[in-house]
């Protein structure tokens, strides 16, 4: 089972993202709903929102005991990838888990340019994947153990380690489900996937 975080942000396109691909998901608000859930999806939104809302209502806490045990695998896109970093630049008391070894600039792609889309080469794809990025934070460092899969203009927007995985653009805003289905397998929740 898949869960998404669904205090604040663009949850139900993840949601109907993984519909499409027949991947069954569950809307998480509180501790309780992690029970069962392999992969947890943190929606793009307003990370400060996100996070303050992840803590007060104890999902934070409850991910971060099942991350540790090793059964919960963890994707943030865009503000989610804010929630799992471990150093935000400019911004120490934002509000998040923290458990991926990156460092993160919030809206750093600038005013002028807030939102652009663009074909991202992705280590593994066969084909471009279409990427939107909107008010994207920039990955400044990326620790060891983990994996860049795809960069745009030099800096890493797509990466991977051991049950962890952050993206700066938005896969949900697109109806190419290949980001969906890798974190389903990373997670080892892919086995309702029609295809793969
Ligand atoms: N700029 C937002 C933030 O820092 C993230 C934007 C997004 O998730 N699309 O919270």
């Amino acid at each position: 089972m898949i869960g998404i975080l669904a205090v604040q942000g663009d949850f139900r396109e993840h949601e109907l993202a993984y519909r499409r691909v027949g991947v069954p998901t569950r809307r998480v608000r509180r501790a309780e709903d992690l029970e069962g859930v392999r992969g947890l999806v943190i929606p793009g939104g307003e990370s400060t929102t996100i996070g303050k809302l992840a803590r007060e209502y104890g999902v934070e806490a409850e991910a971060r005991r099942r991350y540790e045990a090793g059964t919960l695998a963890l994707w943030g896109t865009c503000a989610g990838a804010i929630w799992l970093a471990r150093e935000v630049e400019g911004y120490p008391d934002q509000p998040r888990l923290g458990v991926m070894e990156i460092a993160v600039r919030r809206n750093a792609y600038g005013r002028q340019v807030e939102s652009f889309e663009t074909d991202l080469e992705v280590e593994g794809f066969d084909r471009p994947f279409h990427a939107i990025f909107i008010r994207a934070p920039v990955i400044t460092r990326v620790g060891p153990g983990l994996r860049v899969l795809a960069r745009y203009q030099g800096d890493p927007v797509f990466v991977v380690g051991e049950r962890l995985m952050a993206t700066t653009f938005h896969p949900e805003l697109t109806e190419d489900p290949r980001v969906h289905l890798y974190f389903a397998r990373l997670a080892g929740a892919e086995e309702a996937a029609r295809v793969g």
